[in-house]
């Protein structure tokens, strides 16, 4: 009750605020020249900075993001190291990169400023006098920025420029103050809109593009047709000519791999100097655009470049589409317009029209992988099929609405540019390849090109956003949406930004219908264009265009963190619906006759615990969530009756029947059984199951006789004091043993940490050995049966230094009598990029050896695999000569020295002997 009336209060302080809301205005006018022999770029900047706010101002912060390059120390660099990553710590100083050279005037009269105390990336201007609301200033200043190879976001790869989050840019202040933020790499932006007049100057052979139109641009636009049209010839070619066009194209593109002898390297300097002293022809190039909040700008002299034209649905204005792209991924990048115009139209069906002249998408060298978005243009780094890359350019294209139009604080309110977005990314595929289950090709040799043996030729698309949120929250390390983004203690949290919303608003739609929420997104879109909505501006909306109660939606999905669970039984000719998760959401049911055809459908709202509800005439089965749209971690309880289905290894899966993935097992064979073709069959083991089992059937083609193997598995979050909890079962005949194992592994952590993990191991095996299937140096015959603790703290607590510490003991329990312990330690440092330490210390021993089982010595070096647990042993009898099965073995719980050693009779030497 407490929370209601506080979340009534607040909502009612927003909504006052709201209804006073303003934006300040920024115009900037920067003239930059691109030194692409020194990767620097020398500009001036000057802002026309108008005060909209209610308040006076005496400084404006601002960011200087090139500067997150500049050492280990900056808030970049800090949270990469935070997450384990060494490459911009260990990077050299040459290819960092920063800002300066900042001089600020504020109408003409110098300015101080400083450093945020935190964030050399941040700067704090102070007003010679303050600003009060409605004025205007004019800020000044020349900068410089090295360009750093491309480690995040800004950067070159020798002459290929992405040129983002370059330029002296003031921080938003609205009506929660000032919002100066270090640049990250996970976590995003928030920038005043404004206008840009931006002209840069390069050498006049790279193709460019950026934010924006060209003013006084018709030659170059002239000299771009002619590129786009060269483009459009390269891809008409038949393949043959197709490839050896781009195998030309790449060629020119490189010069460096060429062997020279000093003579013709000495030659090739001189020259070089001479060239580099020519000066290079420059074009100077006007790029205008208004309402947006942030400018960017990428060129390369070697790109092909398409061009399109997209007619929005309900306008005549025409939109133009580019497309950039290296040589080397002309093949994939063969139909980028056409992605950007359907990310174009379908966007601006579901949302609003687009309301900028171009669309372009550019192939870019990102390390962090993906795609990044700026207002008009995006950079894609290599993909793996074009239906990856579709996706990403869907996706970055995307964000011209969720980010550059609607202009959140991506920083803050993660899910608001990127979960909407992938909302709109399920929308997209569903109306583009709808007809064709909305499949997903993330592998096109695998998926496409093997015939009747493709393998997961009907994967959606959304499946494995679904099947990472769910495998995921079961964990319970889930932080609530509502975190900052560098505020997540996991990262996979701050991707659930993207899957989550995802997730939930498709659901939603399914409740809603489609009419209801194109109404609430294009009202949305309608109100807050150009503008920066919160969370509770987006939330308005459900309330004002629905009457159902959304709180599932617009507070627990992301205020709350929790799993959904629904299930079903029947009982007494009644449904009973069970809620078994943490959230309770909306979900439908279906309810089917004996010849399994759909009697009807109903929804079902606020189960928070059970419901009974009397089934319909003839209803022989009940399935939740029909449409599979529920993001419900656990799928098979939601059907009354699975039909067996058999499905070729591994396929979207299908969580109402009784699926079971079937292979066949060929290139399995040992020493005893000889060959041992078969079959392989398994259930579960995908994400909506919470259990694996597995069977193995094989002929032994030596003894002719059947063997293999069956196993089972399930792992359970949150049992008692573990984090995880694994346990597992298998039994098997082969290589001369029938066997059987049950494990378990405990997982001990601290919540939402990574590190220090602690591990508990118990397992029991059983053994029943044949005598001619192994050599009798090393193994006993017969039957036994051995228990087996361990103890493990794992710890990685910064990216430089991995360690840990093992203590283990294993004893006989039946046809044995022996305790073997080990303590050991492993400890890794990394100093440098190259330079790394490695030290290991094993200390063993028995207690106890009265009845000890020859596999079971620890042996000085070499490994004889005792208790069965790896096929890699071809040959265990006493054929291969002597201590060879062991030779290459390396065991992980001996001391594990390097090279056999044998004792005086050419034995395999043992810690006990
Ligand atoms: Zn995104």
């Amino acid at each position: 009750m407490r929370q209601y009336i506080i979340s009534i209060l607040f909502a009612s302080i927003c909504l006052g605020n709201r209804l006073d809301y303003f934006q300040q205005h920024v115009a900037y006018d920067i003239e930059v020249t691109l030194d692409d022999s020194a990767h620097t770029l020398d500009a001036y900047e000057k802002i026309i900075y108008t005060n909209n706010s209610p308040d006076s101002l005496d400084f404006i912060w601002f960011h200087i993001w090139p500067n997150a390059y500049k050492n280990t120390e900056t808030a970049f660099a800090k949270q990469r190291e935070r997450f384990l990553n060494t490459s911009f710590i260990f990077s050299e100083e040459k290819k960092r990169g920063y800002i300066d050279s900042l001089n600020f005037t504020i109408d003409g009269i110098k300015a101080d400023w400083d450093y945020h105390p935190d964030w050399i990336d941040v700067a704090k201007v102070q007003l010679p006098k303050s600003l009060p609301p409605g004025d205007v200033i004019t800020i000044e200043t020349p900068f410089f920025v090295k360009l750093p190879k491309v480690f995040s976001r800004l950067g070159h790869t020798g002459k290929h420029y992405e040129i983002t989050q370059w330029y002296p840019k003031p921080a938003v202040y609205d009506h929660l103050g000032w919002h100066p933020m270090p640049y990250l790499d996970m976590g995003e932006f928030y920038s005043e809109f404004g206008s840009f007049d931006v002209r840069i100057t390069l050498p006049e052979e790279y193709r460019i593009m950026a934010t924006g139109d060209l003013v006084n641009g018709e030659a170059e636009y002239a000299w771009l047709d002619s590129l786009a049209q060269e483009g459009d010839s390269l891809h008409a070619l038949d393949k043959k000519a197709f490839k050896k066009a781009i195998k030309k194209l790449k060629k020119s593109g490189k010069k460096k791999g060429e062997k020279k002898n000093f003579l013709q390297k000495l030659k090739a300097k001189f020259k070089k100097e001479k060239k580099e002293r020519e000066t290079p022809i420059l074009k100077t190039l006007h790029f205008h655009q208004d309402n947006v909040h942030d400018f960017a700008w990428f060129a390369d002299p070697k790109w092909i470049v398409r061009k399109g034209i997209l007619y929005l649905a309900d306008s005549t204005r025409q939109v133009t589409l580019w497309s950039m792209y290296h040589p080397k991924n002309a093949e994939l990048w063969e139909n980028s317009i056409e992605y950007l115009h359907d990310s174009g139209y379908w966007y601006s069906v579901f949302n609003g029209d687009y309301p900028y002249n171009h669309i372009t998408a550019v192939d870019g060298d990102m390390s962090a992988g993906g795609g990044m978005e700026y207002p008009n243009i995006t950079v894609i780094s290599k993909m793996d099929s074009k239906h990856l890359l579709e996706m990403v350019i869907m996706h970055e294209v995307g964000h011209n609405w969720f980010y550059g139009i609607l202009g959140s604080n991506e920083r803050d309110h993660t899910w608001m540019d990127e979960g909407l977005n992938e909302f709109n990314n399920i929308r997209y595929w569903e109306a583009k390849y709808g007809d064709e289950n909305r499949k997903w090709i993330v592998n096109e040799f695998t998926q496409e090109k093997l015939g009747p043996f493709s393998v997961g030729k009907n994967l959606q698309f959304g499946f494995f956003e679904y099947a990472g949120y769910s495998s995921w929250v079961k964990k319970g390390d889930e932080e609530p949406m509502e975190t900052s983004a560098n505020a997540f203690k996991q990262r996979t949290n701050y991707w659930l930004s993207y899957s989550k919303p995802l997730l939930y608003t498709w659901h939603l739609l399914d409740y809603l219908g489609e009419e209801v929420i194109d109404t609430i997104m294009h009202s949305y879109y309608r109100d807050w264009e150009f503008k920066h909505p919160y969370p509770e501006d987006y939330f308005a909306y459900f309330k004002k265009f629905s009457n159902k109660d959304l709180a599932w939606y617009t507070h627990d999905v992301f205020y709350e963190t929790g799993r959904v669970d629904y299930s079903v039984k029947i009982e007494d000719n009644e449904a009973v619906f069970k809620n078994l998760g943490d959230l309770t959401l909306p979900f439908e049911a279906a309810f089917y006759n004996k010849k399994k055809n759909e009697i009807s459908r109903h929804w079902y709202e606020n189960v928070k615990k059970i419901q009974r509800v009397s089934l319909p005439e003839g209803t022989k089965s009940v399935i939740i969530d029909p449409d599979q749209t529920l993001p419900d971690g656990n799928r098979p309880n939601n059907a009354t009756s699975k039909p067996l289905a058999f499905t070729w290894v591994f396929d979207q899966p299908q969580y109402y029947k009784r699926e079971i993935f079937w292979m066949p097992w060929l290139f399995s064979g040992n020493h005893y059984n000889g060959w041992t073709p078969g079959l392989n069959f398994y259930n579960g083991f995908v994400p909506g199951y919470d259990y694996g089992i597995g069977f193995r059937p094989m002929w032994d083609f030596l003894n002719e006789q059947l063997v293999g193997s069956f196993s089972a598995s399930k792992t359970v979050y949150g049992l008692g004091s573990f984090y995880s909890s694994n346990f597992s079962f298998d039994a098997a005949r082969n290589s001369g043993r029938t066997g059987a194992h049950f494990e378990f592994k405990g997982k001990r952590k601290k919540h939402l940490e990574r590190f220090p993990v602690w591990k508990t191991i118990f397992n029991i095996d059983y053994h029943n050995i044949l005598e001619n299937a192994v050599d009798s140096e090393y193994y006993d015959s017969g039957e036994s049966a051995t228990g087996y603790a361990e103890m493990e703290l794992y710890n990685r607590p910064n990216p430089f230094l991995t360690y840990y510490f093992r203590t283990a003991v294993k004893t006989g329990i039946v046809n044995s009598q022996f305790l073997r312990f080990n303590l050991q330690t492993n400890i890794y440092y990394k100093f440098t990029k190259k330079l790394k330490a490695k030290l290991r210390i094993w200390v063993g021993g028995f207690l106890d050896a009265i009845d000890l089982p020859r596999q079971y010595r620890t042996y000085l070096s070499g490994n004889i695999d005792p208790d069965f647990r790896n096929n890699y042993l071809f040959n265990r009898t006493a054929d291969v000569n002597d201590a060879s099965i062991g030779t290459h073995q390396y065991d992980i719980g001996g001391p594990s020295l390097h090279g056999l050693i044998l004792d005086d009779i050419d034995k395999m030497l043992g810690v006990d002997s």
